[in-house]
C-alpha cells in the first residue's frame, strides 16, 4: 500500500496492464494534494540564456513543499515532481547540468536539492560548474545583483564542446543566476543553454 507523500493518505492502487509492462506513471501524492500546485508551463527568454522553461507557479502550495523538501530536509520528497521533470527532459541530444550548490550549503542542507530531483526522475546530469559564492539571490536589489562577484566557475578540468546544454534549477526569481551560468558556459564553448525550473517566482517574498 502506498501512501501520498505530503499527507499520508492511502492512495487506491489497482493493478492493471500499465504495471504488468511497466509503463505506469508512478503516483506519488493524492488527488487533493496534487491539485493544489498549479501547473503553468511559462517559457521566457533571457538576457544570455536561449530560453527558460518553468513547470509550476510558486503558490501557497509550492511555498509548503519547499519548505519541508529544501528545509526540513525531507528528501523523500524529491520524487514528487519526477514524472514532470522526466516527461520535459526528454531529449537525447541534450546535456543537462544542475546548478550547483556551494559545499559548505550542501553540509548545512545535507542533500543537494537539484541533483535528488534529478536523481528521482532517472534523469542523467553532469556538473560542470562550481559554485563560488554562497550568497543569496532572492535577498538582493537589482544594483546589489549587478555589483556582485561570480557566482559560479566551471569546474578545473571541464572541457565543452559545441552542444545543447539545459541548466537546472528549483526556482527561477530574478535570472542572475541562471543568465551568469549560462554566460559561463557559452564562453567555454556551448552552442546553446536553455533552462528548466519546477517553479516561476516573481519574488521569494509574495
Ligand atoms: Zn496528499
Amino acid at each position: 500500500m502506498s501512501v501520498c507523500l505530503l499527507c499520508d493518505q492511502t492512495l487506491e492502487s489497482s493493478i492493471g496492464w500499465q504495471d504488468l509492462i511497466g509503463i505506469k506513471k508512478t503516483i506519488n501524492l493524492c488527488n487533493d494534494c496534487s491539485k493544489q500546485f498549479e501547473r503553468a508551463d511559462i517559457i521566457e527568454e533571457g538576457e544570455t540564456i536561449d530560453k527558460i522553461t518553468s513547470l509550476y507557479t510558486y503558490n501557497e502550495a509550492m511555498r509548503e513543499f519547499l519548505h519541508q523538501y529544501k528545509f526540513l530536509q525531507d528528501i523523500a520528497l524529491a520524487h514528487v515532481f519526477a514524472h514532470d521533470l522526466k516527461s520535459v527532459l526528454n531529449e537525447k541530444e541534450v546535456i543537462i547540468v544542475p546548478i550547483p550548490m556551494h559545499p559548505a550549503k550542501k553540509i548545512e542542507r545535507t542533500f543537494a536539492h537539484v541533483d535528488e530531483l534529478l536523481k528521482a526522475a532517472n534523469i542523467p546530469f553532469i556538473h560542470l560548474l562550481e559554485k563560488v559564492s554562497t550568497e543569496v539571490m532572492g535577498e538582493k536589489s537589482k544594483e546589489e545583483r549587478l555589483a556582485m562577484k561570480p557566482l559560479f566557475k566551471i569546474k578545473p578540468g571541464i572541457e565543452l564542446n559545441n552542444q545543447h546544454y539545459i541548466l537546472i534549477d528549483d526556482i527561477y526569481t530574478t535570472g542572475t543566476t541562471l543568465n551568469q551560468a549560462a554566460a559561463l558556459l557559452k564562453e567555454a564553448g556551448a552552442k546553446k543553454v536553455e533552462a528548466v525550473t519546477l517553479i516561476r517566482a516573481e519574488t521569494m517574498n509574495q
